[in-house]
Order: C-alpha cells, then sequence, then structure tokens
C-alpha cells in the first residue's frame, strides 16, 4: 500500500519518487463531480511509473476520467511524466505562460539550453572539465521528460480542484512561471516548490530566466505571507501548518546567504569561486555544482541589484566586487 494522505475529503497527497535526495514529489489528485484533475505528475522514470499504476488501482481511479492536468512549473520532477499521462488519460495539460516558453526553450527539441549553461558556468569561472560535466549531466534530463505533453497556457484567474474554486497565485522565483492555487474557505495553499519544510527552494538564475530570481522570490514570499492560511501543500516534505514561522526562516537563510557571498566577493571573485568556499563542506555532484552556481548566480544579482556589488569582467571572465563608491 502506497502512503496516499487523504488531506480533505476529494484532496488526496501522492507520494511520486524521485531519483534526488528529496526522495519523493507530491502530486495532488481531486476528485471531481465528472471524473478527476490532478496537479503536477513526477519525473519520468519507471518508479514514478510503476507508482503511478498502483495509485490507481489503490483509489479505483480508471485514468480516462483525468480531465486537466495542472503543472505548477516547468521543473523535470513536476513536469517529467506530463505526456505519458496525457497519453494515458486524453486530458489536457495546463502550464503558466512563462513556464510553457521555458519548457519550449529548456525541453524542445532543439534545445541548446545545456550549452547555454555550460557557457554561463565557463563565463563565471568553472573549470572546463566541470563546465562540460555538467553540459553532459544537464542533457541527459531530457529522457525523463519526453514525450513532451501538449501544452495548454493557463489564463484562468481561478481553477476548481475537488470541486472548489482556487485562486491561481504567480509566483515567481523557483522558476519564473511558478503558480501556487489557494482555497480562501478552507484555507489551503498548494504551495508547489514555493514554500518548503526542511529544505530551502532552490532560487537559481538559468540563460533565459528573468534576471532577478531572488528579488521575485521575496516579493512572492510577500504574496503568501498576506493570505490566511491553515496548511500548506508542498510538492516536497511535510505539510506546512506554520506557515508565516516557515517563511521567516527562509527569508533569514537568504539573508545569511547575501552576508556570506557579500562578503567573499571582496575585490573581486568569480561566482564559482564563491560557490566553492559556500558549498566547500559537501563533495557536489555534477547535477549538484550546476545549482550551487546558478544559486551563487541569483544572489550575486540581487547583490548587483541593491548596489553593494559591481560586475566586471577580465579576459572573459566575469567577476563580482564590492561597490567601494556606494555610501563613500
Ligand atoms: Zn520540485
Amino acid at each position: 500500500m502506497l502512503n496516499i494522505e487523504q488531506i480533505e475529503e476529494k484532496i488526496y497527497r501522492i507520494p511520486i519518487p524521485v531519483p534526488f535526495p528529496m526522495k519523493y514529489v507530491y502530486c495532488y489528485l481531486f476528485q471531481e463531480a465528472d471524473g478527476w484533475s490532478l496537479v503536477d505528475a513526477g519525473f519520468h522514470y519507471p518508479d514514478a511509473v510503476d507508482t503511478w499504476k498502483q495509485v490507481f488501482k489503490q483509489l479505483s481511479v480508471n485514468p480516462k476520467n483525468i480531465r486537466s492536468i495542472y503543472l505548477t512549473h516547468f521543473h523535470p520532477d513536476h513536469f517529467g511524466l506530463a505526456g505519458w499521462m496525457q497519453e494515458l488519460t486524453g486530458a489536457k495539460v495546463f502550464i503558466s505562460k512563462e513556464d510553457y516558453v521555458m519548457a519550449e526553450r529548456v525541453w524542445g527539441q532543439n534545445s541548446r539550453q545545456a550549452s547555454r549553461v555550460g557557457a554561463i558556468c565557463r563565463q563565471n569561472g568553472v573549470p572546463d572539465s566541470l563546465a562540460a560535466q555538467i553540459e553532459e549531466n544537464m542533457k541527459k534530463l531530457s529522457k525523463h521528460v519526453t514525450p513532451l505533453p501538449s501544452l495548454t497556457v493557463l489564463e484562468e484567474k481561478e481553477v476548481t480542484l475537488g470541486g472548489k474554486t482556487w485562486r491561481v497565485i504567480p509566483v515567481p522565483g523557483h522558476s519564473d512561471g511558478l503558480v501556487n492555487f489557494y482555497q480562501p474557505e478552507q484555507r489551503l495553499l498548494l504551495a508547489a516548490d514555493h514554500v518548503l519544510d526542511k529544505i530551502t527552494p532552490n532560487i537559481s538564475l538559468w540563460p533565459g530566466c528573468r534576471p532577478n530570481p531572488l528579488k521575485d522570490y521575496f516579493s512572492s514570499l510577500n504574496k503568501i505571507d498576506e493570505l490566511d492560511i491553515k496548511l500548506v501543500l508542498p510538492a516536497h516534505g511535510a505539510v506546512i501548518h506554520q506557515i508565516q514561522e516557515r517563511i521567516s526562516e527562509i527569508r533569514l537563510h537568504h539573508e545569511k546567504r547575501l552576508n556570506q557571498m557579500f562578503s567573499l566577493a571582496k575585490d573581486g571573485q568569480t561566482a564559482y569561486k564563491i560557490a566553492s568556499e559556500v558549498f566547500q563542506h559537501k563533495k557536489l555532484s555534477p547535477h549538484q555544482w550546476r545549482f550551487a552556481i546558478a544559486e551563487t548566480l541569483a544572489h550575486l544579482e540581487y547583490l548587483v541589484s541593491m548596489n553593494q556589488l559591481i560586475k566586471g569582467e577580465r579576459n572573459g571572465i566575469i567577476f563580482y566586487k564590492h561597490n567601494v563608491e556606494k555610501g563613500a
């Protein structure tokens, strides 16, 4: 038996395995008058497919009765099985406009995203051999997101899930087009990767994304902070009861990291050098290095936008340094 939690009468929280340390992505299945709706699909690999088959059996769901699939964002652990699920169910697959564009850019047939990521790594001081590994590792992801679904842009401000009306709330940061769903009477927030319980959501700068994802993320946290919420249903880890406390902890984490990176930049350091210092206690795989660099860049660019750092270039390599003119 799978550990499927019933959150409310018509809401099921489904743990779908992922081959990453976070172990599961939680997808949410909603019972409707005429069938089912689904939020997020999982990462395409055999364990996840097997799990979905078990889910359908355990809950007596005929996949053909799944009418709508909503993707909170385009990342592979949420998006990867959407095409497989669409073939099985015939459902429409909805995603925000921004992540519709990113999905095409990153997962589309002629995607050059992996080589763009490799190029950004090299520009930011990553040694050639590591940049090549990062690029290779990223290319391998494409088989976990195919077949690609035929996507429909989610234009609605409200959607029906479990027979109730949920507000669609854009929360850019973790991805440009990330959306949350909020149900005001039940005071539930479907938070995807915007707010997580134990780990802090990864906020990264990627080729083609908005220029200041950490700034976007802080504003998106404020949006959620204003809502009256009883329970948060995230896409990884445990459900969250004390959302405001968790938001404060996450803000504090980023403030500490901003301070740390600011100190490390001094009179000129590359993002690679700074990331090496910040993550020195960990032995990183190329996959983790990709996130370490992209997350470091998001923080450094935020500091540039706050006039605390300035960005320069030496022999084609970008470095960040203290803005000494500020306050002088
Ligand atoms: Zn995720």
